[in-house]
């Protein structure tokens, strides 16, 4: 296959979550902050996501990633494009579910609630959870053994890190609220884990 295709699908994918979560990302600059756990680990999980989201664009733009390129063919691909599809989509509803309740990082807002519902009442994590099914449909359809998996990694290292101190957090503002939602949730996969 052309590498058109993986080009074509992987910058409308980058443009759909950018603007996907532009509204949220203004809106939030308008909803005060609470409090903030935004430390030096979490500056340097959010660099790594960012540098892991623009390898595929550099990959696009410059020879830079060449060497580890590898023939494309159409299941991977057109299973990467039905991930991309998907995880977007689970994105959009994940941002929609917490409203004026999300951050980009470890902060609380002010009046924030807990949510339990939509998206939230089937796990814990269902953001994260869509950018797992995207950085999946990523590494499936952008022939690059570097670029692919490169928002994949930067997320597994941003998961690992960020979901124990969120779930502490979240466990300190909520208490009990919060423990009874843990008790009936997974963290990522429903009924699994
Ligand atoms: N971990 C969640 C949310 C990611 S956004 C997910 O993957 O869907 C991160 C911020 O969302 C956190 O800083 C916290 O303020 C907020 N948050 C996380 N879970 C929440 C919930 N159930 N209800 C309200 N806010 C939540």
């Amino acid at each position: 296959m052309p590498l058109a295709y993986p080009v074509a699908a992987v910058l409308a994918a980058s443009v759909a979550m950018v603007a996907i979560r532009a509204p949220h990302g203004h809106r939030s600059l308008k909803v005060k902050v609470a409090t903030s756990r935004k430390g030096r680990t979490e500056k340097i999980l959010l660099t790594i996501a960012w540098a892991g989201f623009f390898v595929p664009i550099l990959w696009m733009i410059t020879p830079l990633f060449k060497f580890a390129d590898y023939p494309l063919h159409p299941a991977p691909f057109w299973t990467g494009v039905a991930c991309l599809v998907a995880g977007l989509w689970m994105f959009h509803r994940t941002h929609r579910d917490l409203g004026t309740n999300w951050s980009i990082t470890l902060e609380l807002r002010e009046n924030h609630r807990l949510i339990t519902t939509g998206s939230y009442r089937l796990v814990r994590h269902p953001m994260y959870l869509s950018l797992f099914v995207y950085g999946i449909g990523q590494a499936l359809a952008l022939p690059n053994w570097v670029a692919g998996p490169s928002y994949l990694a930067a997320l597994g290292l941003l998961f690992a890190f960020r979901v124990l101190p969120e779930e502490r957090m979240m466990r300190e503002q909520f208490s009990a609220e919060y423990d009874a939602y843990a008790s009936r949730t997974k963290r990522l996969v429903p009924g699994v884990w």
